[in-house]
């Protein structure tokens, strides 16, 4: 039996204790998610402008998820109820066929100067490419921390689009997101790559297109292990592929495809305290790379096999913006083992493949509602002013009752507490 077997019906305190041992956290960690630190003013304030206090979202686990046969525990920030349950489930599933691989060839991110009224383009981009080292050696000067860490400019590729030229600098930026690295390179050589092609600068600035930072994560579930009768096992593996079909076709689709896709890697991003725009922004451009928006992730029958991948831009940081002030971003990284950028990329490429497979699973067989349900159910309780030890109760009712509304939870919520005063 797993160790983590019945995670969900323990406590907070015993789940926090649970994760402690077998992640072996730190004492300082472990009094952060018991105490549930969350940020202190002091920080938050100097985070964001007029700030008036900080905002809370539950923050939760998935116990256990395989990546390239290591065994992580994955933090997961999010409001949206059965989310964490079915990537449980879906981790659960994928773990029986042996989790999943990744692979991640380059880490570099892109930055942009737009240039505009050039007299000759093809004079222009000769010029730029004619004195690339040299512009790369003063990029690498505007920041020479991160080339002594190992990482700078690596390469600058210039292209025409309408009426302007772009030079694309492509920058290893190690274990950060770059945003202000980048930043710093192209005001650098702004203005001499519009001396250089008599033109004018417009904008210096990062792209969040990362499409030299694409990870791919990978599944490859034998049919018979999705259901224990061969025939469910064989229509399910058929209907996810179908459905995987289809997102490639209808945008109407794909988008909520990639949106559940995102339940999870969002989650995820934001418990590690990277900027979730910055990813959601990169991997909705890529998803209509060839002109139609269009499923990031695919699902198909080999050889018996229920075969899942998604490839996405995923220029994740462990440094850097927030990362090292959130003393939840502490622990989740503690709770992750310190994972590099390298690492944790494809595990969050694996979470929102996880989600994936967890979502089609639930929409070709039982449909999403049966699981979203218990929790809405919940969560209605909550808000018509249920007590802790009412909730389970009206919960239970409102699921058999025809409309589950607020207003049905708060009659059932009333004749419970009428029938406890007869009592
Ligand atoms: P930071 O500038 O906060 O952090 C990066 C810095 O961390 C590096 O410049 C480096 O500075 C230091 N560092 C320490 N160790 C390492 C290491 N091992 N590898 C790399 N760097 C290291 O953040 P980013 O530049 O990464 O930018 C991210 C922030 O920018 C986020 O908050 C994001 O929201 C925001 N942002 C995003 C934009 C966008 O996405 N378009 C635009 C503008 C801002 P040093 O070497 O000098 O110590």
């Amino acid at each position: 039996m797993s160790f983590f077997s019945g995670f969900y019906k323990k406590t907070r305190e015993e789940r926090i204790a649970m994760t402690a041992d077998s992640r072996q956290l730190s004492t300082q960690s472990k009094n952060i998610l018991l105490a549930d630190h969350n940020l202190p003013e002091s920080i938050a304030g100097k985070m964001a402008e007029n700030h008036l206090g900080t905002f809370s979202l539950p923050f939760s686990l998935v116990p256990q998820l395989i990546v390239d046969h290591v065994e992580y525990s994955i933090p997961m920030v999010t409001e949206e109820p059965s989310v964490v349950a079915a990537c449980s489930l879906g981790a659960k599933i994928i773990a029986r066929a042996g989790g999943f691989t990744s692979q991640m060839s380059s880490r570099l991110m892109i930055g942009q100067v737009a240039l505009y009224d050039i007299p000759n383009m093809v004079e222009a981009q000769a010029a730029i490419l004619a004195q690339q080292d040299r512009l790369l050696e003063q990029a690498n000067q505007a920041h020479p921390s991160i080339v002594k860490r190992g990482g700078g400019a690596r390469q600058l590729t210039v292209e025409q689009k309408a009426d302007f030229l772009i030079a694309y600098l492509h920058v290893d930026v190690q274990e950060a997101m770059g945003a202000n690295i980048l930043n710093n390179m192209l005001e650098a050589i702004k203005d001499d790559l519009a001396d250089l092609t008599q033109g004018k600068a417009l904008i210096a600035i990062l792209s969040n297109y990362a499409t030299e930072s694409l990870v791919t994560a990978k599944c490859r579930i034998p049919i018979n292990q999705l259901h224990a009768e061969a025939q469910i096992a064989l229509e399910t593996a058929q209907n996810m592929a179908r459905a995987s079909q289809l997102a490639q076709v209808d945008p109407y689709r794909a988008t909520t495809h990639n949106k559940g896709i995102f339940n999870g890697i969002d989650a995820v991003v934001v418990a590690t305290g990277n900027d979730w725009r910055a990813i959601e922004a990169g991997a909705h451009a890529y998803a209509s790379r060839d002109g139609q928006y269009r499923g990031l992730s695919t699902w198909e029958i080999t050889d018996h096999h229920l075969v899942g991948q998604l490839t996405i831009p995923l220029p994740i940081a462990t440094v850097g913006g927030s990362i090292g002030l959130n003393p939840k971003v502490q622990a989740t990284f503690d709770i992750l083992g310190q994972p590099d950028a390298r690492t944790l990329a494809p595990i969050i490429a694996a979470v929102g493949l996880c989600q994936n497979f967890a979502a089609l699973r639930a929409l070709v067989t039982t449909g999403i509602q049966q699981g979203h349900m218990k929790l809405h159910a919940k969560s209605l309780a909550i808000l018509a002013g249920a007590f802790e030890e009412e909730v389970d109760l009206v919960a239970r009712r409102l699921r058999q009752a025809p409309h589950t509304n607020l207003e049905t939870a708060q009659s059932i919520l009333a004749e419970i507490r009428k029938e406890a005063s007869k009592l």
